[in-house]
């Protein structure tokens, strides 16, 4: 499979795009009236909608069975938006959506469904106010030592390292799978197992391989502040 950090366009993953992912959106858009992409048109041609919304979902379809595609303007922040809904979002933080969206674009598609458009990738029935509520991994900025030590403390790196064995990249589910199943193991709380989800995305790791190979190392570095 391909991994996130042989692309160069996932580091960083917004951005390095003129997608206005929810992670690209302009604070200021925040908490104005919400409503959804629905029936929104009036500046993109019913043809040229449909016709990216069959692209976009043709091309997730075979990775993300089930994945419904739209594309319309949101009035919230005024803007074209495409929202991608699929059943297996809902255990996904935010920026893991959009990495696991943008990932599965063959290269043309990627370069004109992204550029201009506010993404968001929603579980069935979630809203956009829900959505916008889930944790990013800026959040933790300032609190990356503390919790790369409390993984350390929890033996969580040895332990993965133990269950992927010598080839973590052959191993690797392309997730996050046995790092949550290790932590679960290690009784973290779901607090503290979300803190080093984000703490990894922060680094720019989306899968278990990349925790070990390319977060760890980095994290053993000494922090200047
Ligand atoms: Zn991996």
């Amino acid at each position: 499979m391909r991994d996130a950090q042989d692309l160069p366009w996932v580091q960083p993953l917004y951005h390095r795009h003129n997608a206005l992912s929810y992670y690209g959106t302009p604070t200021p858009f925040y908490g104005l009236t919400p409503t959804d992409c629905r029936g929104h048109s009036s500046i993109m041609g019913g043809k040229s909608k449909d016709d990216l919304a069959s692209k976009v979902s043709a091309a997730l379809a075979e990775t993300y069975p089930g994945v419904t595609v739209e594309v319309g303007r949101i009035e919230r922040w005024d803007r074209p938006c495409i929202t991608v809904r699929w059943a297996g979002f809902a255990d996904l933080l935010p920026e893991e959506r959009f990495q696991r969206v943008v990932k599965a674009l063959p290269d043309k598609l990627r370069k004109a469904a992204l550029s201009g458009y506010i993404w968001l990738e929603l579980a069935p029935g979630e809203s956009i106010d829900a959505f916008l509520k889930h944790p990013r991994s800026e959040d933790i900025a300032g609190k990356e030592r503390e919790i790369h030590n409390h993984l350390k403390k929890l033996g969580f790196y040895e332990a993965l390292a133990s269950t992927m064995g010598g080839s973590p990249k052959t191993s690797c589910g392309g997730d996050f799978g046995q790092s949550i199943a290790t932590l679960r193991d290690r009784k973290a709380t779901a607090a503290k197992q979300r803190d080093a989800r984000l703490l990894f995305i922060r680094h720019g790791a989306f899968c278990d391989c990349q925790v070990l190979e390319t977060i760890l190392p980095e994290l053993e570095k000494p922090i200047g502040r």
